[in-house]
């Protein structure tokens, strides 16, 4: 199958290329980038680190949808939701990564899921999709006198807040209790804030270096906490989970909205 990355100058997308290129079963189709981005015409392999593959960065984002089987999207939400509207126009498959989006942005891709495949996930890593589930679990035997924090660390780039994985460890944990993440969610706390609120979900969000990403779910109380940590050492972990996603859609799921817990067999897990 054929594989197309949007957005593959950036630092997902040059990691994604190189994946593409080392997976067996599939084959690069192309890559995009931004109206103005000094990548334009650069070879694809280059851009990964790799020998030249003879495909250049295009600025055609409708002719690589029509090319290719599946497309891989890491760039940033108002670009997914254009990208969403040619996987609705061209019926071809997507793997989104993209933090980030808003109601509106959320919809186009639900919209494109009517047509298509669409596979979206904060994170593609098999470890913190275990980790969401391990969360929901733990959140749903200890009762709400155990106290949940989220905490995060990215590199200094990173420009969203808390991180899309940190925002969907909450909803698990607000899963795992039978409550709404609106409803309990503490995401600002400055100044003179009082005591917590019992039942809250706290955010927590650290930001710098070149830290490729790194959550804990803290369950505290008194004279006691348990806590579920996961670091990322390298991009490639991501990118693996997209190219397998990818993957997956060729594998005969009817059109619809899946998450990596869907491609990675999660889902069948009680
Ligand atoms: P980045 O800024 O390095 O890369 C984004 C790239 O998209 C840039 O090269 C940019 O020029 C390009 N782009 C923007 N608009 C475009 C358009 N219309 N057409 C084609 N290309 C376009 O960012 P990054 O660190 O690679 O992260 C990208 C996104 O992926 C972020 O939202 C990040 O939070 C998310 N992310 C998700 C996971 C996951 O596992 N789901 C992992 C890492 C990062």
């Amino acid at each position: 199958m054929k594989i197309g990355i949007v957005g593959c100058a950036g630092r997902m997308g040059r990691m994604l290329i190189q994946t593409v290129l080392e997976t067996q079963g599939c084959t690069l189709g192309g890559g995009t980038e931004r109206p103005g981005s000094d990548a334009l015409g650069q070879d694809l392999g280059a851009l990964a680190g790799v020998p030249a593959v003879g495909i250049a960065v295009s600025g055609d984002s409708l002719a690589l949808f029509g090319a290719c089987d599946a497309i891989i999207d890491f760039t940033g939400p108002a670009a997914t939701a254009a990208h969403a509207v040619l996987a609705l126009e061209t019926a071809t498959a997507l793997v989104v990564g993209t933090t980030g989006l808003d109601e509106a942005q959320r919809q186009a891709l639900a919209r494109a899921a009517r047509k298509t495949v669409v596979v979206q996930a904060a994170n593609m890593s098999v470890g913190v999709n275990l980790l969401l589930g391990l969360t929901r679990q733990v959140a749903s035997i200890l009762g709400d006198d155990y106290d949940i924090e989220v905490v995060e660390m990215h590199h200094r780039h990173k420009v969203d807040a808390p991180s899309g994985t940190a925002l969907a460890l909450g909803e698990a944990a607000a899963a795992g209790r039978g409550v709404r993440l609106e409803e309990v969610s503490q995401r600002g706390r400055d100044g003179h804030t009082g005591p917590r609120g019992k039942g809250d979900i706290g955010f927590a969000t650290l930001r710098g270096g070149d830290v490729v990403g790194e959550h804990t779910v803290i369950f505290a109380t008194d004279g006691e906490r348990v806590e579920l940590t996961h670091k990322a050492a390298s991009r490639a972990v991501f990118a693996k989970g997209a190219v397998r996603a990818a993957l997956w859609t060729q594998q005969g799921a009817p059109p619809g909205l899946y998450s990596m817990r869907d491609v990675l067999g999660f889902s069948k897990s009680p």
